[in-house]
């Protein structure tokens, strides 16, 4: 899956998959798009910042390209623009160039990060949809979600929540505890375990922007093999 539109910032919303068929993608719908700047921050360009900036909040439609389908993706967020003006010696004219980004905070239905893995029970396959429209609005929240994917998916390999932990034999194991168990009966497998450990660790760490690149290396690099 492309992995450069799975960003916070993007200059457009092409190539995302469609979250119906899954077979398609989906494009923007420009004539669906507005943009509005509130009035407070109009304010704050023409009594500050010198040059053509604006910054407002945007909303619009994202459409399946596959006639069959046609399903349509709600977003939302925010976006900035900045106008350039170049002069064309050879029209003699001043050429202005836009340049914008958005920054969705919405995406409704959410596109699929990764297939979803046929062998993974219903549960877990509930949790990672759910993912999926987190990772715009709240990245530590879509974490917690892949921790509790990732807890369903040692169930599922039938790694016990409870067994021995120093001096107790039936402790509650924790994901670390539990990773390893796996590590220890299915050897070989170092690069999908560290992935797994990452999970465990991204909810309580690092900024939101590195903690969703992150967690976008980890849902593509193992749980979608
Ligand atoms: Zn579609």
């Amino acid at each position: 899956m492309e992995r450069k539109i799975w960003k916070r910032s993007l200059s457009s919303f092409s190539g995302f998959p469609c979250p119906r068929c899954r077979k398609s993608n989906l494009s923007m719908v420009a004539k669906d798009f507005i943009r509005v700047v509130p009035k407070y921050m109009a304010q704050g360009i023409e009594q500050g910042l010198e040059g053509e900036w604006e910054q407002g909040r945007f909303s619009g439609f994202l459409k399946c390209n596959a006639t069959f389908c046609g399903e349509l993706v709600v977003v939302a967020g925010d976006y900035w623009e900045r106008e350039f003006h170049q002069y064309d010696e050879t029209t003699q004219e001043d050429v202005a160039f836009t340049d914008r980004t958005y920054s969705p905070q919405i995406m409704h239905p959410p596109p699929p990060i990764i297939n979803i893995p046929r062998k993974l029970r219903a549960e877990a396959v509930k949790q990672i949809k759910l993912s999926f429209g987190l990772l715009w609005s709240d990245p530590g929240a879509c974490a917690n979600r892949l921790r509790i994917v990732v807890e369903l998916l040692l169930d599922q390999l039938g790694i016990e929540r409870e067994g021995e932990k120093g001096r107790r034999k039936n402790a509650r194991l924790d994901l670390f505890d539990r990773i390893e168990i796996l590590g220890k009966s299915k050897p070989g497998h170092e690069k999908a375990l560290n992935a797994l450990r990452y999970v465990g660790n991204v909810g309580s760490q690092g900024s939101g922007r590195r903690r969703r690149s992150g967690l976008l290396r980890v849902v593509r690099g193992y749980l979608a093999s």
